[in-house]
Formats: C-alpha cells, sequence, structure tokens
C-alpha cells in the first residue's frame, strides 16, 4: 500500500513537471546531412578565402550525438523522431512509434505551455524533418497528407518551398494566412509561407542567403513569445547525396552566417536561450584528403549540380550549354545524358563533371546514402554530457 501511495505521488510530480521547460527561447539548428567532415572543409573553405572562423565555433560547448534509428542507418524522418518524440523508429516513419502508434512531439507539449514554434527549411515544408514538428505519419513520402496536418496544427509560421504539395482552397479555408514571399509584415495569426514549388535553390546559385531573413522574420513575429524555432539547411543532405561538395559548402556557410542572428539575440538575454547547432545524420561518408587535398580544385565550380542539369535539360545542343554554364570538354557526356533523359545528379555529364573535379582535389565520399557517424552537437546556454543518443537531446531542456 506504502507502495503504491508512493508510486501515486511520484507519477504526480513527473506529471507536474515533465513538461515544464527551462529556457524561454529556443533557437534549433539542424544541418541535415551535416557530418564533422562538412564543417571541416567549409572552415577550410573560409580561411582560404582569407575570412574568419565560421559562426558555430563560437558556441561554448560540443558534443557529439549518435543518430542510429532502428534501421541502423537512418533516414531524416526517424532521426526528427528521436529528437521531438523521443523515441526510436523505424525510418520512414515521422512521430509514430515502432508499434505503429502516435507519438507526440516536443513542439506539441511547448505550444500548450503557450510557446510560438516556427519553421525554416530550404525543403518542402512537408519535408521529414520539418514535418517532425507537426505531422504523423508512417510514411514521409506522403506529402499532401503531410501539408493537410500542416494546415490543422498550430504551428505559428512556417516557411519553405512546396507549393506543389497544398491545395489553394484548403489554405484559404484554414486558419493560416497566406503568401509567397517574406516581404510582408508579420502578423499576429499564424502563418504559411510558401517561395518556391518544392526546394528552395542552392545558395551557390540564388546567391542569396535565403535563412537568415527567415530567421529575422520569426524574431520579429516572436518579439513579445517564449518560441522554438527549427532553422533547417536542409539541402547540406541533398548536395551531399549528390557528391556535390562546392554545393554543399555554400550551404553550410548559409545555415552558419544564420547562426550569428541567434548569437546576437543570446547576448541580449543570456540565461533564457539555448541554441543547439545539430545534424539528424552524416551523408555522403564525406572524406577529406587522397594523401593530399587542393581545395582551388574546385574553385571554377559557379553552379551547383542542380542548376547544370536543369541546363542540359533546357539547352537544345552543346554550345548553348557552355555559354549558360562555362563546362566545356564534356559534348560526349551531354549527348548521353540528353538521349537518357536522365537529369538528375546520376546523369553522365553531371558524373563526370563532379567526380573528375573532386579526384583532382583529393575529395571522396563512400556512398550516395547516409551513414551512421556520429554527428557534432554544438550548443549555447547548455553542457550536454560528451556522449548524447537522438533521443535525449531535449530531455535535457526539460526542468527537473
Ligand atoms: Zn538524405
Amino acid at each position: 500500500m506504502i507502495i503504491i501511495k508512493k508510486n501515486i505521488i511520484l507519477l504526480f510530480i513527473i506529471l507536474i513537471n515533465i513538461f515544464t521547460f527551462s529556457y524561454k527561447y529556443i533557437f534549433f539548428f539542424i544541418g541535415d546531412g551535416m557530418g564533422f567532415n562538412h564543417i571541416s572543409i567549409s572552415q577550410t573553405y573560409l580561411e582560404k578565402n582569407n575570412e574568419t572562423n565560421l559562426n558555430l565555433y563560437k558556441l561554448e560547448n560540443l558534443s557529439t550525438l549518435k543518430t542510429n534509428s532502428l534501421n541502423t542507418v537512418t533516414d531524416s524522418a526517424a532521426a526528427i523522431t528521436a529528437m521531438m518524440s523521443f523515441e526510436k523508429t523505424y525510418n520512414e516513419q515521422i512521430n509514430i512509434d515502432k508499434e505503429g502508434k502516435k507519438i507526440s512531439p516536443i513542439t506539441y507539449h511547448l505550444k500548450d505551455s503557450g510557446y510560438k514554434i516556427g519553421i525554416i527549411t530550404k525543403s518542402s515544408i512537408t519535408d521529414a524533418t520539418p514535418a517532425g514538428l507537426y505531422a504523423r505519419t508512417s510514411n514521409r513520402k506522403n506529402h499532401k497528407e503531410i501539408a493537410d496536418q500542416l494546415l490543422k496544427s498550430n504551428i505559428d509560421l512556417a516557411i519553405g518551398g512546396g507549393t506543389a504539395f497544398f491545395d489553394n482552397d484548403k489554405i484559404k479555408n484554414s486558419n493560416f494566412r497566406y503568401n509567397n514571399s517574406l516581404k510582408q509584415i508579420p502578423s499576429e495569426e499564424q502563418e504559411l509561407i510558401l517561395t518556391n514549388y518544392s526546394n528552395v535553390p542552392f545558395a551557390i546559385d540564388s546567391k542569396t542567403n535565403y535563412l537568415k531573413p527567415g530567421l529575422e522574420y520569426a524574431l520579429k513575429k516572436f518579439s513579445n513569445d517564449n518560441f522554438f524555432i527549427l532553422i533547417e539547411g536542409a539541402r547540406i543532405d541533398h548536395a551531399s547525396h549528390a557528391h556535390d561538395i562546392k554545393t554543399m559548402i555554400y550551404e553550410m556557410l548559409e545555415l552558419d552566417s544564420t547562426l550569428e542572428t541567434a548569437l546576437n539575440f543570446y547576448n541580449k538575454h543570456k540565461n533564457e536561450t539555448l541554441i543547439i547547432f545539430t545534424s539528424d545524420h552524416e551523408t555522403g561518408g564525406l572524406s577529406l584528403g587522397d594523401g593530399f587535398l587542393s581545395i582551388s580544385k574546385i574553385e571554377d565550380q559557379k553552379f551547383s549540380y542542380e542548376k547544370i542539369a536543369n541546363t542540359i535539360k533546357n539547352t537544345n545542343n552543346y554550345d548553348d550549354f557552355i555559354k549558360e554554364v562555362n563546362i566545356k570538354g564534356l559534348e560526349k557526356e551531354y549527348n548521353e545524358t540528353k538521349n537518357s533523359k536522365d537529369y538528375t545528379y546520376n546523369s553522365p555529364l553531371i558524373r563526370k563533371y563532379l567526380d573528375t573535379m573532386q579526384k583532382k582535389a583529393g575529395f571522396s565520399w563512400s556512398t550516395y546514402g547516409h551513414t551512421m557517424s556520429n554527428v557534432p552537437l554544438f550548443s549555447e546556454g547548455l553542457k550536454y554530457p560528451n556522449l548524447v543518443d537522438n533521443t535525449k537531446i531535449f530531455t535535457f531542456i526539460l526542468n527537473k
């Protein structure tokens, strides 16, 4: 009887305490696919261009994060579920546990405690990582179902690509104010800002920073509130799947420069702010050097694999292609690509162009998929243990 009574008291203590939080302001940066070597080479690139250190080295603490899912090597769906909902699950599942039951991401509890929730991503807003904050599905590829769930969710601000998956009438009938750019003044309403059909273009092609204005917009919108904001460098992963190191570095630098905005905020709100800068998994098995490393060999690359592939698709002959992207000596591969109609990173031209250049530079990749390498976990405002499992990353923000 005494034991039962003790347990009831304990349960009560857990229930009243478990979802109170120790920070008012939480910045959650995810470099999707970012491993240690992605950071190392981005720092090397800055040094080569005589610039200062990456902002992330200003963060006080660095730990390592275990990323595995129940399938061993994780995807972004199982990884964001582990981080948001504290449970390991199978790949492709978002906030669904190993038995197929729905589980609740921490953002639900933060909302119940009065926090505003913001998402800024360079992928479609319905991609696995952003969806981890508001959706539950056994298949991450159900983009339209995820879009419907977003429109019914209580997310306060969602910025990204993905008009492809949304129905205009459904948006009109939702509580969200909709826009296709950041030009308006933030409102008190829930806001959905979709700037692109699917992914947002790569920084190397657009020559603009997308995430930083997004974060500044969120801070204006949430100026009187506690908040949790996800800032996702989603396309570090895409460039790494494509083995396109230069494009990857530009994505890294964009995410890193956005961190500056969070650091400025932190300096005005110390003791109340937490910044986490981490990754969901490593992509590509990136290896730096083959007994040598010559980063200047990638200097000539001016466009991403995506832009080059689209240019092949949209030109009728090799001369026109050269005029647009200035890549010479690959006429045979251009014609092979045209014939195969494969305008992905697997196309003959893209593979020949990137693989030759990167081999000369000394870079190599071990897989077109993800790896199980531990990833960096940088933080400001909280010192993590040296090794943290991805299911534990947000248990440390709960009040003890
Ligand atoms: Zn990936």
